[in-house]
């Protein structure tokens, strides 16, 4: 079902003008009866349904998919006793710098998602190190060539939210983890 709809708004994408953004957010439990990797409760698909129902999104619709997060169940006295967390204000203005950091390096209203291979080239230069780093993720998370330009956006977004000039391993480290698909997701 989530498949299907977030499908379909990939689809309407085609008739938005060409600078136009969509921000497509999408949820699905982890397996079909939802208590996979849950301690207090028993999960009842096995092993092949848990791997058809992840399969039912395909590879490439899933590589295009920027953030993969994992989100765990609370629990009641985390969930009662929860504190509001970081105010709304901060982060608009953290989101609203890193933008203007974009902008600044690609031109107004162009943000890093809309980067050209050749831009990601220019304006993600990698050191030694973390050249390193990536062709370890890539052989090791058997991650698509489609995936390892969406990493150094995502690396390069990481960097303008924390006010780096330069991305380097830590940046890439956090978006792999966004990226992390070994439970199968
Ligand atoms: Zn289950």
């Amino acid at each position: 079902m989530y498949a299907r709809a977030m499908t379909g708004l990939l689809l309407t994408t085609h008739s938005l003008p060409r600078q136009g953004l969509v921000s497509v957010v999408g949820a699905m439990n982890p397996c079909p009866c939802g208590y996979k990797g849950l301690p207090e409760e028993k999960c009842i698909s096995s092993p092949a349904t848990c791997g058809r129902y992840a399969g039912k999104i395909s590879g490439p619709l899933m590589d295009r998919i920027d953030l993969h997060i994992e989100v765990p169940r609370l629990k009641p006295d985390e969930l009662i006793g929860a504190t509001d967390g970081e105010a709304s204000a901060p982060i608009r203005d953290r989101v609203m710098a890193a933008r203007e950091r974009q902008n600044g390096r690609l031109g107004s209203h162009r943000v890093n998602a809309k980067m050209s291979p050749r831009e990601i080239r220019e304006m993600v230069p990698l050191d030694k190190e973390s050249e390193d780093f990536m062709k370890l993720v890539m052989a090791r998370l058997n991650l698509s060539a489609r995936v390892y330009d969406r990493l150094l956006k995502v690396a390069r977004t990481i960097a303008d939210l924390a006010g780096d000039e330069q991305v380097v391993k830590k940046h890439l480290s956090e978006a792999v983890q966004y990226r992390d698909r070994s439970e199968g997701f």
